[in-house]
């Protein structure tokens, strides 16, 4: 095997691995990153940063342009009962997940990321590895697909909603698999400076502001939901988009709920979806990953990786409690048709749960 080595393999080329990368980097390590997609890549995703996303990317010196948004709004299937809280701290911005990753990538080049292009399909035992390995100061290796490894002192797990890293190193638990996300771009203008989220009896439907001229539409709802018959339960969303041109096709991930043992392995951290995820229903994925890249490379970098499971507990406490009420609440009809009304007589608290997440 080869012993090319870094003090972190990142596993994973998305925006988490990337920030990983970038953090480690900051933080005075040398960092592989191990990606098989050429970018820029793209994925599912409803592209809201929250006001916390656009903060922590400043802090990694990622400064990207979007379309603002304010707030969020949820709406009733007819549309005529909403609830809108505007953020009490900064604005968000919806922003193409390709231009999302092309400006990591290019921080990432910046600050002396070597990537290494590959999938990883394993992660063999490398203390047991005697000599050159040990030699080399590797600790753990992985595999890739060509037949070639990579090692290093620590393994950053950034491989997403179906982590390779995460099954591999015994700390997957499996998924509810219950919910899918799709989503699609439409050329118009966005009608509104929030974040717009439709509710239906079987799914929800978040409209993101993208530019002056496209907004984004992401689904949420069972395995095998056709965009086109999801947006028809969405009568005043499938209004507003009736004759606009679709910018490109459906793509679909999940299912969303990956459950986990730890974030934490024999020489290997969780980070971003591969650390387990709840829901996409409150738009956290990015911000949450964000922290968690942070407070990952922070615990290795003082030499105390053992924090770093409380740490992870912490940084997303707030968002796995709230997303997992709101998903588990709206699986009752009733709950879920007296979401928009309830939230519209409460609106301090429909504002609190808002501020929360978006900080
Ligand atoms: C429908 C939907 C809407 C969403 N809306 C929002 C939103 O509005 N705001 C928000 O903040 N979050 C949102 N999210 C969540 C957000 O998209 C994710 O949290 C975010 O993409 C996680 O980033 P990541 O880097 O951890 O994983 P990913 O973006 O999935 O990246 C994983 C990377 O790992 C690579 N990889 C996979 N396997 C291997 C392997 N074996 N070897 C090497 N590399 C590998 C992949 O090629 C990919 O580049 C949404 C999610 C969905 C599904």
């Amino acid at each position: 095997m080869s012993s090319t080595r870094a003090d972190l393999i990142v596993v994973g080329g998305g925006p988490i691995g990337l920030a990983t990368a970038i953090e480690g980097r900051r933080a005075g390590l040398s960092v592989l990153l191990v990606e098989p997609r050429i970018g820029p890549v793209d994925k599912a995703c409803g592209e809201g940063l929250m006001p916390g996303t656009v903060a922590a990317l400043q802090r990694l010196g990622v400064h990207i342009k979007g379309a603002p948004f304010r707030g969020i709004r949820y709406v009733a299937p007819n549309g005529d009962r909403t609830v809108t809280h505007r953020f009490s701290t900064d604005v968000g911005l919806g922003v193409r997940r390709t231009e999302l990753h092309a400006a990591l990538a290019a921080r990432a080049a910046e600050v002396g990321v070597l990537s290494h292009r590959g999938r990883v399909v394993g992660i063999p035992t490398a203390r047991s590895a005697a000599g050159a390995n040990a030699r080399a100061g590797i600790e753990v290796m992985v595999e890739l697909d060509d037949g070639s490894a990579v090692g290093g002192n620590w393994v950053l797990g950034c491989d997403g909603l179906h982590s390779i890293v995460r099954r591999e190193s015994g700390l997957a638990l499996g998924s509810d698999g219950r919910r899918f996300g799709i989503r699609r771009h439409a050329a118009l203008a966005p009608w509104t400076d929030v974040v717009e989220v439709h509710w239906s009896a079987k799914g929800e439907a978040y409209v993101t502001p993208i530019s002056d001229t496209e907004v984004g539409i992401a689904v949420l709802g069972p395995r095998g939901w056709p965009f086109d018959e999801a947006l028809a339960t969405f009568p005043a969303l499938a209004r507003r988009l009736s004759g606009a041109r679709w910018t490109t096709p459906a793509r679909g991930a999940g299912p969303l709920r990956q459950k986990v043992a730890s974030p934490i392995g024999d020489r290997v951290l969780l980070v971003g979806d591969a650390a387990g995820y709840v829901d996409a229903l409150t738009g956290e994925g990015l911000r949450i990953g964000l922290a968690c890249a942070h407070e990952a490379v922070r615990c290795v970098a003082a030499g105390r990786p053992q924090d770093y499971p409380r740490r992870w507990r912490s940084v997303t406490r707030e968002y796995r409690w709230l997303t997992s009420g709101l998903v588990t609440t709206t699986r009752v009809p009733i709950a879920r048709r007296l979401l928009v009304p309830t939230a519209a007589r409460l609106p301090r608290i429909f504002g609190a749960a808002v501020d929360a997440l978006a900080r």
